[in-house]
């Protein structure tokens, strides 16, 4: 077996640990164990965890059905407004849906493609093996245009964490970064940089390094900030 097939292995089988053990929700999707079927496998409904009191119901009246691991792909690519998530981890996935599934493999490849990785790190994370990147070291190894997102004072960078990472407007993510060694975040609430501080039965989605969303705004806000110090010099 290759190393792939074989972390991917090893990554099921905790999954499906954390499952029996009352696993319970990733993100905003709630996962509901429906019993099981004639082969004795273990079925579930994911929803919107808003939606979880209908999805309860034996044929929930409110919401589409969907039964493929893959229609995860559809549900989480546009908010209620239609508008496309560039971001699996903002906080506006759509409701009014649950995704009928049988088996933890199904409900794992499901979550895969609502939040891409994410199973993966928190078992890493939770077996001390995730590499975690200050966002200073990701700045610096940008290369053509992204480079002068280096620039970004120290007080733009908390500012930016802020605007871009809040969970309640940006990302559910728990980030596990520091802005450098010596420069933790400061701009956000303590919970937003513990990934223990989630609800019974939550799988906290962790932030291992900054996204190409967050470079990008170290680049706008940089050039912003250099053509106020030029300005403020004429
Ligand atoms: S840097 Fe991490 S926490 Fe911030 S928006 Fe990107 S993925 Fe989310």
């Amino acid at each position: 077996m290759s190393d792939t097939a074989t972390e991917n292995s090893t990554t099921l089988r905790f999954f499906a640990d954390w499952l029996d053990a009352g696993g319970a929700r990733v993100g905003q999707i709630a996962i509901l164990p429906r019993g099981t079927d004639g082969d004795g496998r273990a079925k579930y409904r994911l929803c919107h965890r808003d939606d979880a009191d209908e999805a309860q119901n034996a044929t929930p009246a409110t919401l589409e059905r969907y039964h493929r691991a893959d229609d995860a792909l559809e549900i989480s690519k546009s908010n209620a407004r239609g508008d496309y998530r560039p971001l699996k981890s903002s906080p506006d996935l759509r409701r009014g849906w649950y995704l009928a599934l049988t088996g933890a493999a199904a409900v794992r490849e499901a979550l895969d493609f609502f939040h891409p990785a994410m199973i993966g790190s928190f078992f890493r994370h939770r077996d001390g093996a995730l590499r975690t990147v200050p966002l200073r070291q990701t700045l610096e190894r940008q290369t053509g245009m992204y480079r002068f997102a280096r620039n970004i004072s120290p007080a733009g960078a908390q500012a930016l964490i802020r605007e871009h990472c809040d969970s309640t407007r940006g990302c559910l993510k728990k980030i596990l970064w520091p802005v450098s060694a010596d420069e933790p975040i400061a701009s956000l609430p303590p919970e937003k940089l513990d990934p223990a501080a989630v609800a019974a039965g939550e799988m906290p989605l962790l932030c291992n390094e900054a996204c190409h969303l967050l470079v990008a705004g170290a680049r706008l806000a940089a050039k912003r900030e250099a053509a106020a110090a030029s300005e403020g010099d004429s």
